[in-house]
């Protein structure tokens, strides 16, 4: 069944109201009418069966069936901070980190990022990335749609700390001390409900004085084992482990 985020003033007690590019979604692409059926959230706290009552001009108004239990969030916030990546590697973050339960994404500008974002850009770059996260969320049956943050410094992000229960940075050079297991020794203690902040590097990785400045200030470097995962591959990672521990394994 077609799945539709809409704004939380956009949902009351017993309609939804649905405006904009999914009006048409529901009316040119899936030919919808009066009595079908479609699921909508309002990204937040709400997940509900609706029924489409009436076409309206801009607007299509369905009732509330009934609310839906909304179980396809991960018990953790997991943000993903990723240094750029080269070519469109980065959608590809986001639509998978989607699927796999991300709260969040940070693009970062790492030392070894190739890529440079033009400044006048980034708010439409940010909007297509956005498009990405929404159609993922809807694809996944997700009740949240993950959101896309502005671009940050090593700096920037490093003061936003204090933001989440835990920052850690994905450093292959653990893996050679035969140090695996931060990792599971950070997710054992993690708690529901806790957020955690994760910093992935760019296909050149991290600079020494980067590894320095983040493990300095108290982001925990690990291992994601003894392999060497693209840039892309790590975060997926990352998220599936954690899923694996909060979702399957407790
Ligand atoms: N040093 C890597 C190499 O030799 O190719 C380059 C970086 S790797 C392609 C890209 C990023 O993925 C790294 O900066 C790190 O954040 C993460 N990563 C990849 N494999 C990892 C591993 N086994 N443990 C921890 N992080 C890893």
């Amino acid at each position: 069944m077609q799945r539709y985020f809409v704004a939380k003033e956009q949902m009351n007690d017993h309609m939804v109201l649905i405006h904009g590019e999914d009006v048409k979604h529901i009316t040119r692409v899936m030919r919808m009418t009066e009595g079908d059926q479609i699921i909508c959230s309002n990204n937040a706290d709400r997940v509900c069966l609706c029924e489409i009552d009436r076409f309206e001009d801009d607007q299509i108004v369905a009732l509330i069936v009934e609310d839906l239990p909304s179980d396809s969030e991960l018990p953790v916030f997991v943000t993903i901070a990723q240094a750029l990546p080269k070519g469109d590697k980065l959608d590809y973050v986001i639509q998978k980190g989607t699927e796999l339960g991300a709260a969040q994404f940070i693009p970062v500008q790492g030392d070894r990022s190739i890529v440079k974002w033009d400044g006048k850009k980034e708010d439409k770059r940010l909007e297509r990335l956005s498009k990405i996260a929404k159609e993922a969320a809807e694809q996944s049956h997700r009740s949240r749609i993950p959101s896309i943050d502005s671009l940050h410094s090593i700096d920037q992000l490093i003061a936003r700390k204090k933001e989440f229960d835990y920052v850690l940075f994905a450093y292959e050079e653990e893996g050679k001390s035969g140090q695996h297991k931060k990792l599971a020794n950070v997710l054992a203690e993690a708690k529901n409900g806790v957020s955690l902040l994760f910093l992935v590097g760019p296909e050149g990785g991290f600079s020494a004085a980067e590894a320095k400045k983040l493990t300095g200030a108290g982001f925990i470097p690990c291992s994601l084992g003894p392999r060497i995962l693209r840039a892309e591959t790590a975060p997926m990672y990352i998220l599936s482990a954690i899923s694996y521990y909060f979702e399957l394994e407790r």
